[in-house]
């Protein structure tokens, strides 16, 4: 291996303030990483899949739901986050054509699923419009 860049990074083991699901459309990321800091949520587990939370209320494939919650379940055991964030947003490729409720809809019903799955864990809902993020 040839090092190309340097920069040290913490050894040591972490607890999450939250794990957070999101789509990986870049045009919502610093709104989401902005609004986590502004609500004290520094360090957390990004899981960041195209369409969100639609892999888990309406996979293309039912291993993907299991793959998401796999991911979740993971972080709890790693990192131990009290909380569970759920963003959609609007504009979503996974989504053509559909309006904000219907997005915002499986994000609740996402939030449903992961409160049956994991009862300990404390989930948000939130949806990212090009003006900002809003409570679902
Ligand atoms: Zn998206």
């Amino acid at each position: 291996m040839q090092k190309l860049f340097h920069l040290d990074c913490p050894r040591e083991a972490y607890q999450a303030d939250a794990c957070v699901i999101s789509c990986f459309d870049f045009r919502f990321d610093l709104a989401v990483r902005k609004f986590l800091k502004r609500r004290g949520i520094a360090i957390y587990d990004h899981v960041k899949i195209p369409g969100s939370v639609k892999a888990v209320v309406a996979p293309d494939r039912d291993s993907d739901r299991d793959l998401v919650l796999s991911m979740v379940r993971t972080s709890l055991r790693l990192h131990r986050p009290g909380r569970l964030l759920l963003f959609g947003h609007n504009e979503c490729g996974a989504y053509p054509g559909a309006p904000v409720e219907a997005i915002a809809a499986d994000v609740a019903k996402a939030a449903a699923y992961f409160t049956n799955a994991e009862p300990m864990l404390t989930v948000e809902s939130f949806f990212c419009d090009f003006d900002g993020v809003y409570s679902l």
